[in-house]
């Protein structure tokens, strides 16, 4: 019993004293519980891929060489979103497990010591976590209090803290809106660093950054599948100027997009029109929603560009409470910043489940 006794005498060693401090401050990335509920907490398609596909998707799941590692640049799937999504001749792709991996590979890179991350408030939590996860400074500008961008407050912290990588959501999450087109020409033109515009939501949008790459040469746009439809599959991109992706791809793990992703979404990629059609009514479900939202008494609902609505409703945590108690999970966002207080975000879903969505509201309030 030797063995057990040397354990015994070894000192102890706690993960506090090893742990880096700003990873043992940080909370893990929060997701509710949502078994049998009506999950409208993120943001997904609520529709499911037509039958002709599906079979498809299950036969070449079938046949997928699972034993071997996948192409490791996901060159295929590379040229299937290049002529898709339409991206610009000469800019470059990089694929990523889902878009939170590219924000993760970014991070690494410009993890400069004294580098600045910088996005506005509230955004996107992922920037964030993701900065201060790398030893990085993170300054978050805060947008007005109706969410437009405060671009005199951005352009002047800009120039204040010179950062190294800016993150902008276009539309921003969790407000929803579209910043003004002006304003961030002006940010564009005066950042010293990459930017990236982050389209999660360009399907609900209408309007995109990605025709304009290479206009300016630290310009990036990032883009998912997971808002579109495919949030099971993870598979994230970035586009832009092959000069900084070949620096990026370096820090991307091989292989980060498995055989089966890879295949789903070449098959999928095939048919735009079929997530192009689900956005479509999404985008029509979006507005019929707003209308009802806002139509209920007391409530405030935010404008929105992408596949869900913020909205403002009094003692808004008790009135979460109370659309879990009748089965509906959305997101509760009061105290996730002062801008936010009294403040839900639902997901525009299909017609049937935003009923539920309201006649629960209703009730609840
Ligand atoms: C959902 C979301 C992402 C992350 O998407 P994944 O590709 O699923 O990792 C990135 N940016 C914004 C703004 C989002 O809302």
């Amino acid at each position: 019993m030797k063995p057990a006794t040397k354990l015994e005498t070894q000192p102890a060693v706690s993960p506090e004293a090893l742990v880096r401090p700003e990873v043992l401050t940080m909370a893990a990335y929060h997701v509710a519980d949502a078994r049998g509920m009506v999950k409208l907490d993120a943001m997904e398609n609520p529709y499911r891929l037509p039958e002709g596909l599906r079979a498809e998707v299950a036969k070449l799941a079938a046949e997928a060489a699972l034993n071997r590692y996948p192409d490791p640049g996901g060159a295929e799937l590379k040229r299937r979103l290049h002529a898709v999504m339409g991206v610009p001749e000469g800019m470059a792709l990089m694929l990523g497990n889902g878009s939170d991996e590219i924000i993760q590979v970014l991070t690494l890179a410009l993890a400069r010591p004294g580098a600045v991350v910088m996005s506005v408030e509230p955004t996107f939590v992922m920037y964030r976590m993701l900065a201060v996860a790398a030893g990085l400074e993170y300054v978050g500008v805060p947008l007005r209090p109706d969410f437009t961008l405060d671009g005199e407050a951005l352009l002047a912290a800009i120039e204040r803290h010179r950062p190294a990588l800016l993150w902008l959501a276009y539309p921003n999450n969790p407000t929803g809106n579209l910043f003004d087109r002006s304003s961030l020409e002006r940010v564009l033109d005066a950042a010293p660093g990459v930017v990236v515009m982050d389209e999660a939501y360009h399907a609900f949008a209408g309007t995109s950054y990605l025709p304009e790459l290479g206009r300016r040469p630290n310009v990036l746009v990032m883009r998912t599948l997971s808002k579109l439809g495919l949030a099971g599959l993870r598979l994230g991109f970035l586009a832009g100027p092959p000069a900084w992706l070949n620096e990026f791809d370096k820090l991307r793990l091989p292989y980060n997009v498995n055989v089966l992703s890879q295949l789903v979404c070449e098959a999928v990629l095939a048919h735009p029109d079929v997530l192009d059609a689900q956005a479509r009514s999404l985008v029509q479900a979006r507005g019929e929603l707003a209308t009802a939202l806002a139509a209920i008494p007391g409530v405030t609902v935010f404008p929105s560009a992408a596949n869900f609505l913020l909205f403002r409703i009094a003692n808004a945590p008790a009135v979460f409470q109370g659309l879990k108690a009748r089965g509906v999970l959305v997101k509760n966002l009061s105290g996730a910043h002062p801008l936010l207080a009294d403040c839900l975000r639902v997901t525009v879903s299909s017609p049937e489940e935003n009923r539920v969505f309201l006649e629960a509201l209703r009730a609840a309030r």
